[in-house]
């Protein structure tokens, strides 16, 4: 799951915007330090990005949990988009 959603080099174009997105939204409550350790947290990522209201990541989110769950459906739907256009050209 984080490679598909974090990782994989040919979903990067497709994700780049919403990582952006994502970064920008979590800097209205936190410190630019707290945000880093979030990103590079795998596991902290992937539960924010499939479901922002669980407690290993509500406190982090709990501000801005509906524009956090549209940005990061945004993500996995383009990111989903992306991977099938790819297998289809194959
Ligand atoms: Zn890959």
């Amino acid at each position: 799951m984080h490679h598909f959603l974090f990782q994989c080099e040919f979903l990067d174009t497709k994700r780049k915007p919403y990582i952006q997105k994502l970064k920008s939204i979590l800097s209205e409550t936190h410190e630019e330090q707290v945000i880093e350790g979030i990103i590079q947290d795998n596991e902290k990522m992937v539960q924010l990005t499939v479901d922002c209201t669980h407690p290993a990541v509500s406190r982090i989110t709990h501000k801005n949990r509906g524009k956090i769950e549209q940005t990061a459906r945004g993500m996995i739907y383009a990111l989903h988009r992306e991977r099938s256009a790819i297998l289809v050209k194959e």
